[in-house]
């Protein structure tokens, strides 16, 4: 189970090849790699994955939501400890597999709209969005009556709302 533009973009972050300023400075397309995020430190993929506060925040909050209670690793742990703890396609390692590529997709999109926009939106306005996304795809696989987790009805509950919302304007 997944969504293709969140794998994708997991698949390129999984090769390290989003072009992270560090990399852009290094190739002289750049004059600065300072996270787009205003923290400081330099860009690189190890520090938006997610150990620069913002993303981390987000990170942890959609952690939060799949019952996982622990701190943002380092990118390549983080990867590791997703890669043991998600076999299979049922529940709930379908959610933790489909919370990370969103999360890594909606991180990165919000990197390029503070690079290209110059605008942010609110930490917990992502996390909605990861949320959207990924009850939007438990929704629509087959195997959704048997999920148990109390998270998943009310991420399922907000989205048949919206969408109601949606048809009824
Ligand atoms: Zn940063």
């Amino acid at each position: 189970m997944r969504i293709p533009k969140h794998a994708l973009c997991l698949w390129l972050a999984l090769r390290g090849a989003h072009k992270t300023k560090d990399k852009l400075l290094a190739a002289g397309v750049l004059h600065s790699d300072l996270c787009a995020f205003n923290c400081g430190e330099r860009e690189s993929l190890e520090h938006l994955f997610f150990q620069c506060p913002f993303p981390a925040s987000i990170w942890m909050e959609v952690l939060g939501k799949c019952n996982i209670s622990r701190t943002s690793l380092l990118w390549s742990d983080e990867v590791q400890w997703m890669t043991g703890h998600t076999k299979g396609n049922r529940y709930p390692a379908s959610l933790k597999k489909l919370a990370f590529a969103a999360s890594v997709y909606d991180i990165w999109l919000e990197r390029n709209r503070c690079c290209f926009k110059n605008s942010l939106l609110h930490s917990h306005e992502i996390v909605r969005k990861v949320g959207f996304d990924v009850a939007g795809k438990l929704i629509n696989c087959k195997n959704i009556i048997k999920v148990k987790g109390i998270i998943v009805y009310v991420l399922i509950g907000a989205y048949r709302k919206r969408k109601q919302r949606a048809v009824s304007v």
